[in-house]
């Protein structure tokens, strides 16, 4: 098996040529070529011929191919389906805001999390992305799209804290100045709340933004909709993001997808500002997604704008996030979703 290249590094890199007898400087020239996509060591004009030929035996370069590419007619939003050198399908979205080109990535084939709500969970996890995977997303993105991207979201198919230490790797490429360069100040994680790993990741104080999938404000509710919720509750979870902002003094963004008669009333609403009351937050409410397979349905736009009045009430700052790409499956894992509905019928 050939090692994975871009997956190192740059470190790593200068390492593994100094062990083939080359000078350090190589690593960077290396490096360079990798994250600005280029995809044969034979495209590496200013390595000598005999290196590029011992490269090409000892690593290989991932790139994947794009299966299916949507570009919605209301606002420009573009999806991606890759397929991956195993054959495994992942998604990314590119969605224009006026702040910035932003990527939506994915951290993992399929998910191990069971939310009721959410495409990216059925059929169970497959496998963890790898560290050049993700920078893969960004990348050829990127260059497919040819929009500059200067912001990350890991919001995509998969839990990226189940998936750690690759994502701090991913973390580590795309914010190297050799590399995209891409700051941590423009980059969000989503959890759907691994406790102990939101608490190591408070130990690194990185400036990154990170996003808790909330959902609910009480352990009957979340229990249900959100299983990770009976290892760790919503108190342990809270508590666990008010060490995440004495740490690192970035304010978490709480995901509150809005789900009609589940965890929409008024009560909850107030339960909510009651439970994040002295902290730090942001909330951030989703209209529910429609997904085929669920029968949770999604709240009344009234719902919704009474529901963040009750949050604004009690001193809480809320926003309704805009709904992009709506016309071309754009959220949640249902462009993958629906393509292996189209695999399982031919
Ligand atoms: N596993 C991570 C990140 C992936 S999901 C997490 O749970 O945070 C990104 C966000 O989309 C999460 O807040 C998730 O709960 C939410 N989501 C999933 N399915 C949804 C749907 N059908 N409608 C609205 N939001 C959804």
């Amino acid at each position: 098996m050939k090692q994975d290249i871009k997956s190192m590094t740059l470190e790593e890199l200068a390492e593994a040529l100094s062990a083939l007898g080359e000078p350090s400087f190589r690593a960077k020239q290396v490096y360079t070529w990798l994250h600005h996509g280029v995809v044969d060591f034979a495209e590496m004009t200013n390595l000598s011929k005999a290196l590029r030929q011992r490269l090409s035996e000892a690593f290989e370069i991932t790139a994947p191919v794009v299966v299916r590419k949507q570009i919605s007619a209301l606002d420009g939003t573009i999806k991606y389906l890759w397929r991956l050198r195993d054959g495994n399908c992942v998604e990314t979205v590119l969605m224009r805001y006026h702040h910035g080109n932003t990527v939506c990535i994915s951290s993992e084939v399929g998910c191990a999390m069971s939310c009721a709500f959410c495409a990216s969970t059925i059929g169970g996890l497959v496998r963890r992305l790898t560290a050049s995977e993700m920078l893969d997303e960004v990348l050829f993105t990127q260059l497919d799209s040819g929009l500059e991207i200067s912001n990350i979201v890991l919001m995509g198919i998969g839990e990226p804290l189940d998936n750690y230490d690759t994502v701090l790797r991913f973390l580590h490429l795309v914010n190297s100045p050799e590399g995209m360069n891409i700051g941590m100040r423009h980059i969000s994680l989503s959890t759907c709340g691994l406790v102990p790993k939101i608490l190591a990741l408070a130990e690194l104080s990185l400036q990154l933004t990170l996003s808790v999938s909330l959902h609910a404000p009480d352990d009957e509710t979340r229990s249900k909709i959100m299983p990770v919720n009976r290892r760790w509750n919503v108190d342990e979870l809270l508590a666990a993001c008010r060490l995440y902002f004495e740490k690192t003094g970035r304010r978490i963004s709480f995901e509150y997808a809005m789900i009609r008669d589940v965890n929409d009333s008024p009560e909850t609403a107030r339960l909510l500002a009651q439970k994040l009351k002295g902290q730090q937050a942001h909330v951030n409410l989703i209209p529910l997604n429609n997904v085929e397979e669920s029968p949770l349905k999604p709240s009344s736009r009234q719902t919704v704008q009474r529901f963040q009045q009750i949050l604004e009430s009690e001193g809480l700052t809320c926003t309704v996030r805009r709904t992009l790409g709506s016309d071309i499956d754009a959220s949640c894992g249902q462009l993958r979703r629906n393509y292996q509905k189209t695999q399982e019928k031919a």
